[in-house]
């Protein structure tokens, strides 16, 4: 389909990078179809993490995305998944190219800045995990 989810991770926000981040996205050619400014509880971030329940890094992913505010947002684009994963670059920022979110914006393998749903399936998954209908243009 075309349409993705994304969240500007605490980290980015802290550092006041929402007004930077959706500008690359825009430039980039994707629109908002919704947008929320929101904070996940513990337990949000169990059921949105919940394939990585059980590895090395969970705990630390569920501190990491708990601490403070996100941006969640659906975006539309031809291909969105596979085009808004190459505008993402790596999940490692040391291993992400050039002009990516990732390079720009992340610090560490955790701290990374910005999600990007990594199917269509998921795409629409975690849409209806932060938006209601109503909320979806
Ligand atoms: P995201 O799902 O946030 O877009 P991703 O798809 O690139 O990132 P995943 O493998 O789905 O990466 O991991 C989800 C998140 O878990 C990563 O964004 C990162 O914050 C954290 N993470 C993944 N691998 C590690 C790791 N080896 N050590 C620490 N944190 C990790």
């Amino acid at each position: 389909t075309n349409r993705t989810l994304t969240m500007i991770k605490p980290d980015a926000v802290e550092k006041g990078y929402i007004g930077a981040i959706l500008t690359d996205i825009i430039a980039a050619g994707f629109t908002i179809k919704a947008m929320k400014f929101t904070q996940l509880t513990r337990r949000d971030a169990e059921q949105f993490y919940a394939v990585h329940k059980g590895k090395p890094f969970f705990e630390s992913l569920l501190n990491f995305m708990t601490r403070g505010p996100i941006v969640a947002a659906i975006l539309e684009k031809d291909n969105a998944v596979a085009n808004f994963r190459e505008l993402l670059g790596s999940t490692n920022p040391e291993n992400a190219a050039e002009g990516t979110l990732r390079k720009k914006y992340a610090t560490s393998v955790t701290e990374n800045a910005v999600h990007g749903s990594d199917s269509d399936e998921n795409a629409a998954i975690e849409s209806h995990f932060h938006f209601s209908e109503r909320e979806i243009f």
